[in-house]
């Protein structure tokens, strides 16, 4: 690939969101200072409530995330596991609780949290991770129960959890000694579903042949609506890149140069290794298009009333990607094969994600069935790179697309 064709692929809002990253993280460790507050919330956990308090919501995962693409995960983990804790623990949480001690990773660790919101819908990890931190920082943890949901929604689960949405709404009111504003939480409420919205067309324009960006820049873009969900800010951001993917398009810009193969990645990102796996499959003409992670943050939108976002929040919350059956899961993958034309699928086995990765032999099996198409499993952890082997890997990966091209022809 010659400069000037890498150049032109280079999308341009990149320098946007890191300059937007970089003020988000300022604005947090300069908080006291302003007599503002800071909740750290699991990735999954409904901020919008935060975000109409003026509080500001920390996202230890996505922490975890820089400190990974930082290839600083191994250090802070192997300090977590000299503090005692099991090599076995999600490196995400390995990774905070040990940079809560040093001091460490990219940014000098997190601003202090005023209180902690732990979501179980992604994990029960969380529940003993944020229970460590609140001790640590003797803090108040308010955790937000949602049943997994493995053949549906019911009335009990739905009344479970939206008495749940009251009381944090009480909690949040006591530790900021403020009322709950509901005006401005419709307020936000709209602001996270039109964020939603846009994120979903974002990701959507990778159906388009050849795909304007890949699931790498995905990964890369998803730190929005992650953190600053609920706001003007992620919604303006998401306008100038869905525009940008749009224009994209319109001049024929790949992310992938000669893009023959098209994929679906499964899991988290391999956060110390995303240049070489994009540079690996790039090399064989093949561009990750869509996964199943980022797209998360918007599988949720069906259950969300925009003019009732308090009442509707319960479910969505709830009936998100990692809170459902296997069966269901395997659907939604299917839908994805379906609308993005995949010609195979790569599963990442992240020894750190249980409850991402439990499921994904019965997951591969309902794909080789019913999709025909080829699936890769690799095995890696998202922040801990002893758990990846590059030639191990690497054999795989080509291997793989060996199949990939032998069935395309
Ligand atoms: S186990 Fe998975 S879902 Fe839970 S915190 Fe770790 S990466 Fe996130």
């Amino acid at each position: 690939m010659s400069d000037t064709l890498s150049d032109k692929r280079k999308i341009k809002c990149a320098k946007k969101m890191r300059d937007i990253m970089t003020t988000y993280y300022l604005d947090a460790m300069t908080a006291e200072q302003n007599s503002k507050q800071v909740a750290w919330i699991t990735s999954g956990g409904p901020v919008e409530p935060l975000v109409a308090m003026d509080i500001i919501p920390i996202y230890p995962e996505n922490h975890g995330a820089m400190i990974g693409a930082s290839k600083m995960g191994e250090d802070l983990c192997i300090k977590a596991e000299d503090m005692g804790y099991s090599s076995d623990l999600c490196s995400y949480a390995r990774s905070d609780i040990s940079c809560s001690i040093v001091k460490g990773g990219p940014i000098g660790g997190l601003p202090k949290p005023d209180m902690l919101i732990c979501c179980n819908n992604i994990c029960g990890t969380v529940l003993k991770w944020y229970e460590i931190q609140a001790r640590l920082y003797n803090v108040p943890l308010f955790i937000l129960d949602t049943p997994v949901c493995h053949t549906g929604y019911s009335p009990e689960i739905a009344r479970y959890v939206r008495a749940q949405i009251d009381e944090y709404i009480t909690f949040l009111e006591k530790v900021t000694k403020k009322k709950f504003d509901h005006d401005k939480m419709n307020r936000v409420g709209r602001l996270a579903f039109e964020g939603q919205q846009l994120w979903r067309k974002i990701l959507n324009t990778t159906a388009h042949k050849p795909s304007p960006m890949s699931a790498f820049d995905a990964f890369f873009f998803l730190a929005l609506i992650v953190t600053l969900r609920g706001t003007q800010v992620a919604v303006d951001f998401y306008k100038d890149l869905l525009k940008e993917m749009e224009q994209r398009i319109e001049d024929g810009i790949s992310m992938v140069p000669n893009e023959t193969y098209r994929l679906l990645w499964d899991n988290l990102p391999v956060w110390y290794r995303l240049k070489w796996l994009s540079t690996k499959f790039s090399d064989h003409n093949a561009c990750l298009v869509a996964d199943t992670y980022t797209s998360a943050w918007c599988s949720a939108l069906n259950y969300i009333d925009e003019d009732n976002f308090i009442d509707s929040m319960a479910e969505a919350y709830t009936r998100i990607y990692l809170n459902i059956g296997v069966d269901q899961m395997a659907d939604q993958v299917l839908d994805m094969i379906k609308f993005y034309d995949v010609n195979g699928f790569v599963m990442h086995s992240n020894r750190s994600c249980k409850p991402y990765s439990f499921g994904q032999m019965n997951i591969m099996k309902i794909i080789r069935e019913k999709a025909g198409i080829p699936v890769l499993m690799i095995e890696a952890d998202m922040v801990d790179p002893r758990n990846f082997s590059k030639s191990q890997v690497e054999t795989r990966i080509d291997a793989f697309m060996e199949i990939v091209k032998q069935r395309k022809a």
